[in-house]
């Protein structure tokens, strides 16, 4: 097969090849873009590998495409220069061997096919010739075009070897199926499952990347069925295969939050790419298991699960390496107020009970709205239907009681400086107390969030607190 005419841009090609021919450097394209280039996915990462020196190449190429900057990286022999919208890497063709302990390898110089040999999947060990007498012909000593066509991971070589020596591969073949929706070859996930517990040798900073590969998947659900299946979920997420089982008590079983929990990831990926929405679906229901309770009366309950799921959340986030920034704060929003919305669609709605939810929601109301809908999976299309129209209702109320009232980004109409000043106080608790009492009336709807009305109720609160101005 020859694929000169998908070397685009073509300058890039052109360039590269040329220099390669002057340092008398046999060249390939390698990796993700040529798998890509028969997926006709977009790629921005372009791999080369060469016979020889590719910190050597990456120089020549970046002088002739006008590049100044090139960042190599000694140690592995490699080098990486950025053109345009494209980040290229050169790196020789070389071997490699792996000691038990590391998943960092003994590296040689090598062959194309030593090069070959250690890539992780038959589809990312494909390459394609730079060389003038055989421009764009394709090395595909695997198959890799076969297992495009079948949709299937495989390694290229003895599975079990390929993850013990890198154990995040195994990871990766997760995430690229889940991506890709493609199967994974039966003995590469028997070997997987055998050696998942070599997972532990692979850093926290990796794996995340890997799962949020996952999580950003079209139908992530696959990919966490996958994980779970082989073992490496239980390993990196306990919490979330904790939700797994239904348990039966005089005749009454609770739904599984495990597949629950993956319907509404999948439910939410339709409407939303955004990495900690979706996040925010994944930890929902994390603190069903901790809080499950069977009562004769009213069967199992999951009492507070939305407060301790959200004191749960900066652990997990800790553990799992995502950051402990303002992204955690809303995931642990979300889950907190996961259940007030359904609540509202419930019962009569009050004024007070919307007010309250845009204060504590802020603008993080409408991604509220968006989780609750997902987190509908009732499989009785009469209930989907009454709840949406319910949430329909609450989306309606909440836009009429923010334009009337504005507390979605409430902002004390009388300050505590004010307080202070007006009755001639220290910093005190009773300047908190006071707003506290103007917050709590305005969100009750005894009065409206207007200055001059919370500046009546503060003198009439001071009176009886004995205040004199
Ligand atoms: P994506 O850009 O979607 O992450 P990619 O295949 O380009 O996909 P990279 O991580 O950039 O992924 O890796 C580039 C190439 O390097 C891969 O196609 C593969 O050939 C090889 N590779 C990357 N990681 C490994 C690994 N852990 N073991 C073996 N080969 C690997």
């Amino acid at each position: 097969m020859n694929l000169a005419d998908h070397l685009l841009p073509k300058d890039i090609f052109d360039q590269v090849a040329q220099s390669a021919h002057e340092l008398n450097l046999e060249t390939y394209v390698i990796g993700g873009f040529v798998r890509d280039i028969l997926l006709k996915r977009p790629s921005k990462d372009i791999d080369f590998v060469c016979l020889g020196s590719g910190i050597a190449l990456a120089k020549a190429s970046a002088k002739k495409l006008g590049t100044k900057r090139v960042t190599t990286y000694k140690n592995f022999g490699t080098a990486m220069i950025k053109h345009e919208y494209h980040e290229l890497e050169f790196v020789g063709a070389r071997k490699e061997s792996y000691r038990k302990e590391s998943r960092k390898p003994t590296v040689e110089d090598g062959t194309l096919e030593d090069d070959q040999n250690r890539r992780d999947f038959t589809i990312n060990a494909l390459a394609i010739s730079l060389q003038s007498e055989n421009y764009g012909e394709l090395v595909d000593p695997f198959d890799g075009v076969q297992d495009l066509k079948r949709k299937m991971i495989r390694t290229p070589l003895e599975p079990a070897i390929t993850f013990s020596d890198d154990p995040l591969r195994m990871m990766r073949a997760i995430r690229f199926a889940s991506q890709l929706n493609f199967d994974i070859d039966p003995n590469t996930f028997d070997a997987i499952q055998q050696e998942a517990q070599r997972i532990k040798i692979v850093s926290k900073e990796r794996i995340i990347v890997e799962l949020n590969k996952i999580i950003l998947s079209k139908t992530p659900s696959y990919g966490f069925k996958l994980l779970f299946q082989c073992g490496l979920l239980q390993l990196i997420f306990p919490e979330m295969t904790d939700l797994y089982g239904v348990e039966t008590r005089e005749g009454r079983s609770h739904k599984d939050n495990f597949y629950h929990t993956l319907q509404v990831l999948d439910n939410i990926s339709e409407s939303t790419d955004d990495l900690y929405l979706r996040w925010a679906a994944i930890l929902h229901d994390i603190a069903k298991p901790p809080t499950k309770r069977f009562n004769k009366k009213v069967g199992w309950t999951f009492h507070g699960h939305e407060d301790r799921g959200a004191r749960m959340t900066p652990g997990i986030f800790k553990r799992l390496k995502l950051p402990l920034n303002d992204r955690m704060k809303y995931v642990q929003k979300l889950v907190r107020l996961h259940l007030r919305p359904i609540a509202l669609v419930k019962k009569e709605i009050t004024d007070s009970a919307i007010r309250r939810l845009l204060f504590e929601a802020g603008d993080d109301v409408d991604d509220l709205m968006t989780l609750c809908k997902a987190d509908i999976t009732t499989k009785n299309p009469n209930k989907v239907k009454r709840y949406l129209q319910n949430f329909d209702i609450v989306a309606q109320k909440l836009k009429d009681i923010e334009e009337k009232d504005q507390v979605r980004n409430f902002q004390p109409p009388v300050t505590g400086e004010e307080i202070m000043e007006i009755f001639n106080l220290e910093p005190s608790r009773i300047v908190g107390d006071i707003k506290n009492e103007i917050r709590e009336a305005i969100l009750e709807g005894h009065i409206s969030n207007d200055k001059k009305e919370a500046l009546n109720l503060m003198y009439r609160i001071a009176k009886e607190k004995g205040l004199e101005v």
